[in-house]
């Protein structure tokens, strides 16, 4: 699926909404006319003007109305019905073309196995092999070959084979609104790409604990970006710690923040088994795939283990016992994101990305029978 035909089809789900039910509740108007005043294209909205009669998308570069003159409508139908004809500058009816670094993307993406040359993607997007360097590191922060290496390292490409998803499916459900919108702006301070790269630019503040007070020996770290918690990893020094979240986030600027202390005592709270009223935020970001199967991780209870099969049964999906697998074993928050809760088919503790004695002793603590 090409990111044209996805951006379209997720447009489509949102005007497809009934017209006989005036829904216009749905839209905050306060956060609609922000985004109107910054011509900010996110914005999942039309805007008529009452004195001009024209309908427009939130990113026109039509004159700024007054407050008082905008009416705001979820769908071009809705607006239409209310008797507003579209505005011949933003031309709302027409289907939006997906900027020329999502089609390189896209394209990338297609062609993961195999080195694309510049010239290729300037045919694609019509530009010159300088100008695509230079705008696609501009958006992504990477280059066109390490955005590809970036994909392969992170093992979209077998997620293609085994977990029926596609990267822009990814993007897209991972929250980004629509893949060329992932694309074109840096709604997290940080575009797919530069994540993918290892958090290029961004900023991760971390604290570390003892564990051993909770019966697992060793160091917990807790890792925030501005957004929540994105590495909790389990080790046996404090410096091990450390170094874990430098080699999960290699481009990121990592410093210790003892604000995070609290979410340290929260954890480890946790793995003593105390149940905790606090939910931490997650920043937790991954594949579609990845990120459905540490949901499905989440609601496994304290004191119950389940088998890769099992998860991979309740998803729907029962013949993706391995991908499953994998999603556990990549994932970046652990006790939070329990993947501690899922053993080997014959009740064995398989392995763990943190050592199998912590997942012993974790289950053992949460009052799991283990085999
Ligand atoms: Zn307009």
């Amino acid at each position: 699926m090409t990111m044209t035909s996805k951006f379209n089809s997720a447009e489509a789900v949102i005007r497809n909404r009934p017209l006989g039910s005036t829904h216009t509740s749905h839209i905050d108007e306060d956060t609609a006319w922000k985004q109107l005043l910054d011509r900010d294209g996110r914005g999942e909205f039309f805007y008529a003007v009452t004195t001009t009669g024209v309908f427009c998308r939130p990113d026109c570069k039509s004159r700024t109305p007054l407050r008082t003159n905008v009416r705001f409508f979820a769908t071009q139908e809705q607006a239409r019905t209310a008797g507003y004809r579209a505005c011949m500058r933003c031309k709302p009816e027409a289907p939006r073309q997906a900027s020329p670094v999502a089609r390189m993307c896209a394209y990338l993406e297609r062609e993961i196995d195999r080195p694309v040359r510049l010239e290729t993607l300037g045919r694609l997007v019509g530009m010159s092999p300088f100008s695509v360097q230079r705008i696609f590191k501009k958006a992504m922060g990477v280059s066109p070959a390490e955005y590809q290496r970036a994909m392969r390292a992170h093992g979209l490409r077998s997620q293609l084979r085994e977990g029926g998803t596609d990267v822009t499916t990814a993007i897209y459900e991972a929250g980004y609104g629509s893949a060329s919108r992932a694309y074109e702006t840096q709604p997290l301070g940080m575009t797919p790409g530069r994540f993918l790269a290892g958090g290029r630019g961004e900023k991760i503040g971390f604290a570390t604990g003892e564990t051993t007070q909770t019966g697992v020996p060793g160091w917990v770290i807790v890792a925030a970006t501005q957004r929540g918690i994105c590495w909790l990893a389990l080790a046996d020094t404090c410096e091990a710690a450390e170094a874990s979240l430098r080699d999960e986030f290699p481009a990121a600027e990592i410093v210790a923040n003892p604000k995070l202390g609290d979410m340290v005592e929260t954890v480890l709270k946790r793995m003593q088994g105390e149940k905790q009223a606090v939910d931490l935020p997650l920043d937790l970001r991954g594949t579609a795939f990845q990120l459905r199967v540490w949901k499905v991780l989440q609601e496994i209870p304290e004191g119950v283990t389940k088998t890769y099969g099992q998860l991979a049964a309740e998803m729907g999906m029962p013949k993706s016992t391995r991908a499953v697998a994998r999603a556990c074993a990549t994932n970046r928050v652990s006790v939070l994101v329990p993947c501690h809760r899922v053993v080997g088919a014959s009740g064995s503790l398989t392995g763990y990305r943190w050592g199998v004695e912590r997942k012993r002793e974790l289950l053992k603590k949460e009052g799991a029978r283990l085999a």
